[in-house]
């Protein structure tokens, strides 16, 4: 059984940055429905035993269309938002330390250029999406975007910092405005999460 990540701060703790009605509904509603949809999926494809990183990186097994893609798009929804989540903080950590600042400023030359690049990348996605800073299995930092639910597990990277740009994720506290919200969601990004993150992927 599939279960979101348990939030340690309160709806209204990320505000003003994230208002409190937008984290209520985001992890409430659609980050619950999406979890909710993937454990039936996951149940009607026999998959129920499995980790949701082995169902989202073995996505080809399932030849069923439908339940490939339903599986494709609700455990997508319910491991992005699980990443989403968890890096978020009221008390962030406002810049990485240790191998992953090391890896930032070999792969973007400063923390700046990197806030940079993945704010551009987030902001130009087009429609519905995400976008991520990653770790291919060399440890080597890049940033991508994805469509829909889509995540970097299934392309072989490891998701390191990911922004949510699906507009539920930010209409109710800044309408249209998705600049303005990936701006904001640097400030409660805590790059202690990101960190620890990247030390597992090179592990
Ligand atoms: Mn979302």
């Amino acid at each position: 059984m599939f279960v979101q990540y348990p939030l340690p701060y309160a709806f209204d703790a990320l505000a003003p940055h994230i208002d409190a009605l937008t984290v209520e509904t985001h992890y409430g509603k659609h980050h619950a429905a999406y979890t909710a949809a993937f454990n039936k999926a996951a149940e009607d494809a026999g998959l129920a035993d499995k980790t949701a990183e082995e169902i989202l990186t073995s996505l080809d097994s399932v030849s069923d269309p439908a339940l490939k893609n339903a599986l494709r798009n609700n455990g997508g929804g319910f491991y992005n938002h699980n990443l989403y989540f968890e890096q978020l903080s009221p008390t962030p950590a406002s810049a990485p330390t240790g191998k992953l600042a090391e890896a930032i400023d070999s792969a973007f030359g400063s923390f700046d250029v990197l806030k940079e690049k993945l704010s551009a990348a987030s902001v130009g996605q087009f429609g519905s999406g995400w976008g991520w800073l990653v770790a291919d299995a060399s440890g080597k930092l890049s940033i991508i975007s994805t469509a829909n639910q889509d995540t970097p597990i299934t392309l072989g990277l490891t998701p390191i910092v990911a922004v949510d740009v699906w507009e539920h994720a930010y209409y109710l506290g800044y309408k249209n405005l998705r600049a303005a919200y990936v701006k904001e969601l640097f400030a409660v990004i805590d790059w202690n999460v990101a960190a620890h993150r990247y030390e597992d992927a090179i592990s």
